[in-house]
């Protein structure tokens, strides 16, 4: 019997109306862990109902008072890090050092948005007429739908949930379905900072009808959304006139030039071609590398690749654990057979691994031609696609050829070939002499083209996506000024 777990709806935690559950499953055995509440479209009028009620009240509580609860809430995250890490790894599968480093990334959210509530500045500037002042406010947006991948099951909820939070909004939040263990730990900690009864609810369930009741409500008036593309673009069909946050997926590349340090560039490669088992958005699954030093970087590479230990991320010894279920290990298979059928060659890897759980050995393509499909969509798996090129043209060229721009970086010496890549790759996030992977929370964190529309989570941009801005005009003149008709 495996222990089971409710909603969170008002203050209070309870069954779904239908009374059917699911379960969620430890990703190194394939085992249930634990059972949840499939939440209706009844559940979801209910937790949308008593957030919105609770959102008039906490709009009101002032912001400085907001961000206490934030930092009360960082603490107990610091207190239980070790605890939640572990049910990071048992639950999504990520190595238990990642996992850490998961729950850090929320502690640093919730730190950060706690200092925000004594800032959430406005502007203030000139007005073009005598006696009248001119400045703008922040509001919040009312209730906000929360809508996570699985991927990052504790930092994700943070960067949106925490900023959402500090501008005032009430959630609904509705974890990925193969994470749901790890979102129930989160709100309840959130509940322990103090979070008052109707502002954060919880409703797990699958993304139809769960997620589509939530983004469809007409008392929903925004919607922080990440995950893949399509569900992207049929969140936006659905949310009709809402304030719609998107952060989807990403086929990232690192282009190797041929001055590069190579073996930092290989410790990049590594590290985020097949840290989180390639399953981060910002994953490196192109490397796009000079042809004068391919031959010398494939050998070292592929050695290196074929190295790594796969294993349950409980283990300190392994390197690269499972992948989050099936479906993903029947992705990444697919796009091996698709990769060899395009004419790529395969060095590494390539097939499903071990008995028992979702494990797939890290694989590696060479002669892989920019628009083959394996260099075009995302696999979120431990899949590398070798593309060589001939200069820092055909590199960033490459680069650009995919329809997503979220993480991009160019190992080289040369000054002039790294601004090249700053300025000319189409990307949210360029780095230089670094992996793909590795966001800092107090920096904007998202990306262009098909991975997204426009808006930042982290950082002081992540407040945008949670707030309203009011103009706000004081004429203190005591007569009638018609701007841009009055002159003086
Ligand atoms: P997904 O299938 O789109 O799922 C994400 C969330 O949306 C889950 O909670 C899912 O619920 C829910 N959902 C599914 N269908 C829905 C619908 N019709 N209406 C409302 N909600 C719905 O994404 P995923 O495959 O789990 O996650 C991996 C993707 O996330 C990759 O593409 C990755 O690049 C992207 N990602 C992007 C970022 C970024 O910041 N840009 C960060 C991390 C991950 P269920 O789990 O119940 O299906």
């Amino acid at each position: 019997m495996v222990s089971s777990f409710r909603l969170y709806i008002g203050g209070k935690w309870a069954n779904s109306r239908s009374g059917e559950t699911f379960s969620s499953l430890n990703p190194a055995t394939g085992k249930p862990i634990a059972s949840f509440q499939k939440a209706g479209e009844d559940d979801v009028n209910r937790a949308v109902d008593v957030a919105g009620k609770a959102q008039k009240k906490w709009k009101d509580v002032p912001a400085p008072k907001r961000g206490e609860i934030l930092l009360r809430f960082a603490y107990l995250l610091k207190q239980h890090k070790e605890e939640l890490a572990q049910t990071v790894t048992l639950e999504m599968g990520k190595v238990l050092t990642e996992a850490r480093g998961d729950v850090q990334e929320a502690i640093d959210t919730a730190e950060y948005f706690a200092g925000e509530g004594r800032r959430l500045f406005g502007h203030t500037t000139p007005s073009e007429l005598r006696n009248k002042f001119a400045m703008t406010i922040r509001m919040p947006v009312g209730v906000f739908g929360i809508i996570t991948p699985w991927n990052f099951p504790i930092a994700i909820p943070a960067w949106k949930i925490m900023p959402a939070l500090v501008c005032g909004n009430a959630v609904v939040f509705k974890p990925a379905s193969d994470t749901p263990l790890c979102a129930t730990k989160f709100v309840e900690l959130l509940i322990k900072a103090g979070v008052p009864s109707g502002v954060v609810n919880l409703v797990t369930g699958p993304g139809d009808p769960t997620g589509t009741a939530i983004v469809k409500h007409k008392g929903v008036r925004g919607i922080s959304f990440t995950g893949n593309r399509e569900t992207g673009e049929s969140i936006l069909k659905n949310a009709g006139l809402k304030k719609v946050g998107l952060e989807l997926g990403g086929k990232n590349g690192i282009i190797i030039m041929p001055d590069a340090p190579l073996e930092l560039a290989l410790d990049g490669v590594i590290w985020g071609g097949f840290g989180t088992t390639g399953q981060r958005c910002t994953a490196a699954s192109r490397v796009i590398v000079d042809e004068k030093i391919r031959g010398k970087f494939e050998r070292i590479f592929v050695d290196r690749a074929k190295r790594l230990r796969l294993g349950p991320g409980i283990n300190p010894k392994t390197d690269v654990g499972p992948l989050i279920n099936k479906a993903a290990v029947d992705k990444a298979r697919r796009y091996t057979q698709i990769g060899l059928e395009e004419g790529a060659k395969l060095l590494c890897g390539g097939k499903p691994h071990g008995k028992a759980g979702f494990f797939y050995q890290p694989t590696v393509f060479t002669d892989v031609a920019p628009d083959m499909k394996i260099a075009q969509e995302e696999i979120f798996g431990p899949v590398v696609s070798i593309i060589s090129v001939k200069n820092i043209d055909e590199a960033i060229d490459a680069m650009n050829s995919v329809r997503y721009g979220l993480s991009s970086s160019i190992y080289t010496r040369d000054i002039n070939a790294a601004f090249r890549a700053i300025h000319e790759i189409e990307a949210g996030i360029t780095y230089v002499n670094a992996p793909t992977i590795g966001a800092e929370v107090h920096l904007p964190f998202g990306g262009v083209k098909e991975t997204g529309i426009g808006t930042r989570e982290a950082g002081i941009e992540g407040i945008n996506e949670f707030s309203e801005t009011k103009t706000v005009y004081i004429d203190y003149s005591g007569r009638l000024q018609r701007a841009q008709i009055d002159a003086d």
